[in-house]
């Protein structure tokens, strides 16, 4: 077996420690001579790798006791219904601060199916051409029952490091491509969902963290496996969770408490991007669509000043097993997504491809 690299956005990457240990376990979980996704997810056996993965969880990103953490299905989309099923009141109204791809489906969802989402274009492109996000636009309108913002486009490679002041308007945030990949406070947040395919786990696994009190207001037709204090009231075992996905969630959470946590992450995470985004920045070759203060350091967006050479350009980099390196397909050109499973080798080997390509075809 040839090890490639994966740059692709999602299901990705995840830590080789991870994966063999998952691969290790499959069989024969703990000497049970079952695998884990043989049992089932009510067995204590189970139950005690679903709390540790919660009590991890918890513990590298600091979420406070009045916080419930969700583990439920349905992926990022399901939460883009249940966040209105769950907040919007009928009758009532919400913003949508829009930065890219996935905040604009999100709005699209509530305003097409569940009532008033008012839309805030917040990432223009700026007279240099490039996309900047506007904070300045992010403003609540009165009564709102919620602000919602996507603090990383995974499509569009925009990341937001600074957060809109909603006041007491909650604000909800799509994590899905960032989460733990740097510290956050949690108690700015009125909820926070992320699906887990982009760098957690393997996909099937979608988290909600949610202040208690915004719990319990759900529509009376919500389903109620999008209901978020239907969820909290079962422990997320409600109906039958993905167990597997949960379990490796776990696992990830403990590697990345081994490696220092949150702030050992952003500092690995950033010293990839620099290297990335810095190469890029000093070559022709290259064009960076975004910003510099709004680049995002999982998901960096590139296109080929001769767009002529794109499929020449993937080609050979499969043939150097670098792989997932298309840009998503509502936008074309290239992303590399440097989630925290990729070391920074992977970035060297990267970065000598580009090099090399650009040499070969200037
Ligand atoms: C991938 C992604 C989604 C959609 O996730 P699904 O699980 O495919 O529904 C939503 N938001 C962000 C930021 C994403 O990266």
């Amino acid at each position: 077996m040839s090890k490639a690299w994966n740059f692709g956005a999602g299901p990705s990457m995840l830590p080789p420690e991870v994966m063999e240990q998952a691969q290790r376990e499959f069989l024969d979980f703990h000497g049970l001579g079952i695998g884990i996704v043989e049992m089932s997810h009510r067995s204590a056996e189970y139950t005690a790798v679903a709390r540790e993965a919660e009590f991890l969880l918890r513990e590298i990103l600091d979420i406070p006791e009045d916080y419930a953490v969700l583990f439920e299905q349905g992926g990022g989309r399901g939460q883009f219904a249940a966040v209105p099923l769950n907040l919007l009141p009928e009758g009532g109204h919400a913003d949508y601060f829009v930065t890219g791809h996935w905040s604009r489906c999100a709005y699209k969802e509530c305003a097409e199916r569940y009532g008033k989402a008012i839309l805030h274009e917040c990432a223009p492109q700026g007279t240099d051409g490039l996309y900047h996000v506007d904070y300045s636009k992010m403003q609540v309108t009165p009564g709102s029952a919620y602000a919602y913002v996507c603090l990383n486009e995974t499509v569009n490679g925009i990341e937001m490091f600074e957060l809109p002041d909603t006041g007491d308007v909650p604000l909800i945030a799509d994590m899905s491509s960032n989460i733990l990949s740097r510290p956050i406070d949690v108690r700015k947040f009125g909820a926070i969902i992320f699906g887990a395919q982009k760098h957690v786990a393997p996909a099937g696994l979608t988290v909600t963290i949610v202040r208690r009190d915004l719990l319990g207001h759900a529509r009376q037709y919500c389903p109620s496996v999008l209901d978020w204090s239907v969820l909290s009231q079962y422990d997320s075992m409600y109906n039958t969770p993905n167990t597997f996905s949960w379990y490796m969630a776990g696992l990830d959470f403990k590697w990345i408490k081994s490696l220092g946590g949150l702030e050992a992450m952003e500092e690995r995470n950033k010293a990839k991007a620099e290297l990335l985004y810095g190469f890029m920045d000093q070559h022709p070759f290259y064009h960076l669509p975004i910003a510099t203060e709004c680049r995002s350091r999982m998901n960096c967006v590139f296109t080929l000043k001769d767009e002529s050479l794109n499929p020449e350009f993937l080609k050979q980099a499969a043939a150097e097993h670098l792989i997932g390196l298309k840009g998503h397909k509502v936008l074309g050109g290239m992303r590399a997504s440097i989630y925290n499973a990729m070391p920074i080798e992977g970035v060297q080997v990267l970065v000598s491809f580009l090099d090399r390509f650009a040499s070969a075809h200037s």
